[in-house]
């Protein structure tokens, strides 16, 4: 029998915008739970922001911390079939989606596949990933870093 893998601690952010936004990342984190030798031991709170490089209404943000013993590839599988599962359609680049899940981190890999970039390429430049991200483990973003987003519209939800 293959020897168990120690889990790996992960963060996946969560964006929708279409339809009713709040019931798909709702959704979304409790599909993320139920997946094989996962669970969820962080939830941000949701946000709304406005959309960057696109149109469209504004999204609804937030970011989950897991603990997987899925491997970087098969997670992001399985969150390319929640996204599927969510009905989102993607005509054209940036097109608004009911779900849309990066995976931003995991544990302390860097990875650089066609597929696969690990952390999120573009996490850093983006208040709708860092100010979940902080609110969850303040210790994984620089102030700096929070400080170069601070123009961007982005509004913490009750
Ligand atoms: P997006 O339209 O932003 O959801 O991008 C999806 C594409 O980005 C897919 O083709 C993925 O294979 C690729 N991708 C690369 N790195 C990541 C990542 N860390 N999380 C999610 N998708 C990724």
């Amino acid at each position: 029998m293959p020897a168990a893998r120690e889990p790996v601690v992960a963060y996946v952010a969560l964006g929708a915008n279409l339809g009713d936004a709040r019931a798909a990342l709702n959704a979304a984190m409790e599909a993320l739970d139920e997946l094989p030798g996962t669970r969820v031991t962080a939830r941000s709170s949701l946000y709304r922001s406005a959309p960057v490089d696109a149109g469209g209404p504004d999204y609804l943000n937030a970011v989950v911390r897991l603990a997987t013993g899925l491997t970087a590839p098969r997670l992001l599988e399985r969150l390319q079939k929640l996204e599927q599962a969510a009905g989102r359609e993607r005509p054209y680049y940036h097109a608004p989606r009911t779900l849309d899940l990066d995976l931003l981190l995991y544990g302390d890999a860097r990875i650089d596949s066609p597929r696969l970039t690990v952390p999120h390429p573009r996490m850093g430049a983006r208040a709708f990933v860092l100010l979940p991200l902080a609110e969850i483990d303040a210790s994984l973003v620089a102030p700096e870093a929070l400080a170069a987003v601070a123009g961007q519209r982005i509004e913490r939800m009750r």
